[in-house]
């Protein structure tokens, strides 16, 4: 097969991803092989490749093939497979596989599964003509939403999903989004979705853009401080960080009123929580099997949609660098 190796964790400049052929998939019992058709670029893919995370040991192995938002078609069942048929589509989120027998598997928090392997990361992904999957965790793809714009549902619009499932945001209730990009954006449209206010704090006019697009209140972070203009209006209720920024978690803890909830889904420093305002801060990471049905169901009925751009599978390291620049609006896909 096909793929986009990662060779060794460093800068992206350094051409540390390369283009080569590797042993076609053959599926074990309870696996299938993906014929990929989109599988979407990430911030955590970068993180990964430029070896922000070798300390978390990630990644576990190299040469691997990165990659974790990934749409495509069954080519091959193996034994024991037998609710999944070849041709049909399907994704595969950041939850590769997990034990099934855990305390958190039983209560349906797959996400924090002791033993669960993640796609790109543990595994091969989905950088490749073909990818390897557990067929427990491939969700198949509603007709009528595209390969390309389903495939971040399966990291951005999951993990967007499950932060907000921490909040009980109703209408009235105001929301800050810090960072719109490709977890922001889908953020934005679940908060919007609830009735709250939104308000969506970026740096970049192209960001600021598209938070507008979407029904949110555009906090422009580069021309001033974000927390004094969330506090001119009163504080916020609650607040979700997916800027990969101390500042911008600290931000977030500034601007929620006294008793409010910050959610966050990044590694940053939360820094000082005094405790008679009642703030409560809760880490957030993908999310579980059934929040990815809700989600692929949402974005069926044309009420959530990721924004794509897409590149060649060989121009993974472009669309990378250009995640890096700060280039992309929402999310970069690769395509077969
Ligand atoms: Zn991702
Ligand atoms: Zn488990």
């Amino acid at each position: 097969m096909h793929a986009i190796v990662l060779n060794a964790p460093g800068a992206l400049e350094d051409g540390r991803l390369g283009a080569t052929e590797l042993p076609d998939p053959v599926p074990g019992p309870g696996q299938v092989v993906i014929e990929v058709a989109a599988c979407g670029v990430c911030r955590s893919n970068l993180h990964m490749i430029e070896g922000d995370w070798v300390g978390y040991g990630v990644p576990a192995f190299t040469p691997i093939v990165p990659g974790h938002e990934v749409v495509g078609r069954i080519a091959e069942l193996g034994t024991g497979v037998d609710w999944l048929q070849v041709g049909e589509r399907v994704g595969v989120q950041p939850l590769w596989s997990t034990c099934g027998h855990c305390a958190h598997c039983l209560t349906g928090r797959d996400q924090l599964c002791p033993s669960k392997q993640i796609t790109g990361e543990t595994v091969h992904g989905g950088y490749a003509s073909h990818m390897l999957a557990t067929a427990a965790h491939v969700h198949r793809i509603p007709d009528g939403l595209g390969d390309v714009e389903a495939a971040p549902l399966f990291c951005p619009g999951i993990t967007a999903y499950n932060a907000l499932s921490k909040l009980s945001l109703r209408p009235g209730s105001t929301l800050a989004v810090f960072g719109v990009g490709g977890v922001g954006h889908m953020v934005l449209q679940f908060g919007v979705l609830t009735g709250a206010d939104v308000y969506a704090v970026a740096r970049s006019r192209d960001h600021l853009a598209l938070a507008d697009e979407l029904g949110a209140h555009p906090v422009d972070a580069s021309s001033g401080d974000p927390v004094r203009a969330l506090a001119a209006d009163g504080g916020v209720d609650a607040a979700v960080v997916f800027a990969p920024s101390d500042e911008a978690l600290q931000q977030a803890v500034a601007s929620i009123k006294p008793g409010g909830t910050v959610v966050f889904g990044v590694h940053a420093r939360v820094g000082v929580l005094p405790f008679a305002e009642e703030k409560r801060v809760v880490g957030s990471v993908i999310g579980s099997r059934q929040q990815m049905h809700e989600v692929l169901a949402l974005a069926a009925a044309g009420k959530v949609r990721a924004h794509c751009e897409t590149f060649a599978l060989d121009d993974a390291a472009g669309a990378l660098g250009r995640l890096k620049r700060g280039q992309v609006r929402a999310r970069a896909v690769l395509v077969a």
